[in-house]
């Protein structure tokens, strides 16, 4: 990971953590892209914070953010309008406008959103800010510019571009295990790699497949062609019991390194049952954490 991203993370983590610093109740403090986790608490943050306000304006700090709309058609789309609903699919999340319009938000590596009342100081790497009328303002921050915020005149997920080749959500009841089941064995490649693909299932990346792989007692790097049907089965389980309890403990993990891999991600990380250092290896690009012994 980047020595930048690394000491921003430390840095942040030390001094309080986003949540007061920024009054953001979430920090996306883990050093990858925020996962459903991490985007699902953060659409109930701006669900509490940001909705059913008059927008008087929208200042884009540094436009480079959006994409496919200029800053000044953005605000003109925008004023007067209120963001009525917070919606997720996958890593994105989409706030309806009072005129069924959407305004998406994608958070990239080391993005977020930051409410802040009357007054309050903008935060830290702010590149768009929506001012609503009573003087709170929505922030959208990113230090690394790899989000993004984009603007559809629909509500219709089928017609934005971001979000009809997404895959089923991964925690509906749709995705049931027959589906899941179809989805590994229609594939050949890395149980690690399938898990990541967000056209096959959304909202899942290199931290919490991880996760799930571990919990499931499967290495990562396993070919779906050679899973066993309880292999999957347990895949199909610990998925929905990762990202389920990951939301349930608001997207913070770290006091529960006995339990999760994720807090253990790291250099010198241990497994959680007391296996000694996690092996690690390069799937796809990305690098993934393991343990062998729980791990076959
Ligand atoms: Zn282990």
């Amino acid at each position: 990971m980047n020595r930048v991203i690394d000491s921003w993370y430390i840095h942040n983590r030390k001094n309080s953590r986003f949540k007061t610093r920024y009054h953001s109740p979430v920090p996306f403090a883990v050093m990858d892209m925020p996962e459903l986790p991490e985007v699902e608490i953060k659409r109930r943050y701006l669900e509490k914070t940001s909705l059913g306000k008059s927008i008087k304006n929208v200042q884009a700090i540094d436009g480079r953010i959006l994409d496919s709309v200029s800053p000044v058609s953005l605000g003109r789309s925008l004023k007067g309008r209120k963001l009525l609903k917070a919606r997720r699919r996958g890593k994105y999340i989409l706030l309806t406008t009072s005129d069924n319009n959407t305004l998406l938000m994608h958070f990239g590596m080391s993005g977020d959103a930051v409410f802040t009342g009357k007054g309050e100081p903008r935060p830290k790497w702010t590149r768009v800010i929506f001012h609503f009328e009573n003087g709170s303002a929505l922030n959208y921050t990113s230090m690394r510019l790899l989000g993004k915020i984009a603007f559809y005149k629909t509500a219709n997920e089928s017609e934005i571009p971001d979000i009809s080749k997404l895959g089923p959500e991964p925690l509906e009841t749709s995705m049931g295990f027959d589906k899941f089941n179809e989805m590994i064995t229609g594939h050949s490649t890395t149980i690690h790699q399938i898990l990541m693909r967000q056209e096959l299932v959304a909202g899942i990346g290199n931290l919490y497949s991880d996760e799930i792989t571990y919990q499931a007692g499967v290495l990562p790097y396993r070919k779906t062609g050679n899973l066993l049907e309880v292999e999957i089965r347990s895949l199909f389980d610990k998925m929905k019991w990762v990202l389920k309890t990951a939301v349930k403990l608001d997207a913070d993990l770290e006091d529960k390194a006995d339990l999760f891999l994720i807090p253990n991600r790291k250099k010198d990380g241990t497994c959680p049952r007391g296996h000694g250092k996690l092996s690690k290896r390069t799937i796809g690009g990305r690098t993934s954490y393991y343990c062998t012994t729980c791990q076959q």
